[in-house]
């Protein structure tokens, strides 16, 4: 497929709307607002990658990873800042997360599957969000543009059988799971050209051959049909709200960091939508003016900047959290060497998970995972073994695994 982005250079000093963040979020955003008929920018921090970009060994995987951290206080950060794959270690939670045109869908594992109800019936949600019925149809459209397969029976590869076995054994069915994978040639619902499936198994390396539907190969496709335009290596830092109405963006140019002159560009837009993920979206700082100061105050551990340490250690807090919450869980599958596409099967292990957490009603499917072939010894789904000692990782927003 051809490229979707354009050239930094063309970004206009003003658009009706702003999307920050090419993933899920801001994909769906860019295509509902391009569809309104509205100009719309997409500023993504990371990549363009096309099928046939993604690393192919070991080497080129490598230069993908950026890892950030801290050491005695000290933040560091390894790798360039557009490599596809972001890692942030923490004291004892990790999370994986993408960084590209198209964000996470470019390297995840392609399951589609909406949520069990009882996440939703946990009264930790707000009552805004449990009552939230609009998810429905956005599940159902999400479906529609995303156009998810299953495994066809012609097709048995050895780790769907490995995942019968250990299910077998703790009584549980294995199901093929719907997935964003075109296992026959196809034009996707965004009117994109994708040819068949390989079962090569690299979908968590990224796919090289197009099968994968993304969101760059379907929201992000649909989004530009309609006239929205995407810009890469655009680094948000700041949104800031005009005394006039409207908001201010602030972006680095990812590309020239490290060189003397680092053009720092400013777009004003009536809406902006920040879509850049769990952690993106969290170190974008905020500024309300007048009338919204208010906001600010209630928003302020939300904006808070990695130099005020206040909101750091509440981040810290949310993600130890999170790592709790999903302590008492099963075991994640791994069925050992690769063996054709990233993932196939689930099984439901729904009354052992139950007993273990107590209270909540808690239901846990798992997954068979594998690293892709390209990936070296060290790689982030390397840390899903190690972090049994130390921690939990989180995958993106979504995913937690390797406990
Ligand atoms: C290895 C792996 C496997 C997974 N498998 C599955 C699966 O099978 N099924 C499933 O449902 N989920 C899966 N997930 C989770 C899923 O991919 C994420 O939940 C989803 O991608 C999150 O979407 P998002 O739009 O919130 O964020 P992202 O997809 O992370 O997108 C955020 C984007 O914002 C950009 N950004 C961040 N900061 C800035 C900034 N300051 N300026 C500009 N841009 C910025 C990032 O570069 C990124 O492109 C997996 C995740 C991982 C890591
Ligand atoms: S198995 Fe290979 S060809 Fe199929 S979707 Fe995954 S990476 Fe692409």
């Amino acid at each position: 497929m051809a490229g979707l982005a354009s050239p930094i250079g063309e970004l206009r000093p003003a658009y009706d709307a702003v999307v920050v963040g090419s993933g899920y979020g801001g994909g769906v955003a860019a295509s509902r607002l391009a569809r309104m008929g509205l100009a719309v920018a997409v500023l993504e921090r990371g990549r363009e990658f096309l099928p046939g970009d993604f690393p192919r060994d070991p080497l080129a995987a490598q230069r993908e990873l950026q890892i950030s951290g801290e050491v005695l206080g000290r933040p560091y950060h390894v790798g360039a800042r557009s490599a596809l794959v972001d890692v942030r270690v923490g004291d004892d939670v990790h999370v994986v997360q993408g960084c590209g045109l198209g964000g996470t869908s470019l390297f995840n594992a392609n399951v589609c599957l909406a949520p069990d109800d009882r996440v939703f019936d946990d009264a930790a949600w707000p009552a805004g969000v449990r009552m939230d019925r609009a998810l429905l149809l956005g599940y159902a459209r999400a479906r529609g543009m995303l156009q998810p397969e299953r495994l066809p029976d012609t097709a048995n590869p050895l780790k769907i059988a490995n995942l019968e076995r250990s299910a077998a054994a703790l009584g549980a069915a294995v199901t093929r799971v719907p997935l964003h994978i075109a296992f026959e040639p196809r034009t996707n619902a965004a009117g994109v050209l994708q040819p068949a499936c390989t079962l090569c198994g690299d979908c968590m390396g990224g796919c090289n051959v197009g099968a994968k539907t993304t969101v760059h190969s379907s929201y992000l496709a649909d989004a530009v049909a309609f006239g929205a335009r995407l810009f890469t290596e655009a680094g948000v830092r700041s949104v800031e709200r005009l005394r006039q109405g409207g908001w201010r963006v602030l972006m680095t140019d990812i590309a020239a960091l490290g060189t003397r002159d680092i053009p720092v560009r400013a777009v004003t837009a009536r809406i902006v939508v920040i879509a850049a993920g769990t952690l993106g979206t969290t170190e974008i700082r905020r500024f309300y003016i007048g009338p919204f100061a208010e906001i600010a105050e209630k928003e302020d551990h939300l904006a808070a900047p990695a130099a005020e340490g206040v909101g750091d250690e509440r981040r810290r807090d949310e993600r130890r959290a999170a790592c709790e919450q999903d302590r008492g869980g099963g075991e994640v599958a791994v069925t050992g060497r690769p063996q054709q596409a990233g993932t196939f099967g689930g099984a439901r292990f729904h009354e052992r998970v139950g007993e273990r957490v107590g209270e909540q009603r808690a239901g846990r499917l798992e997954r068979q995972g594998e690293q892709p072939g390209q990936h070296p010894p060290g790689h982030p789904t390397a840390i899903m073994p190690a972090s049994k000692t130390r921690g939990c990782t989180l995958w993106a927003s979504g995913e937690r695994a390797g406990r």
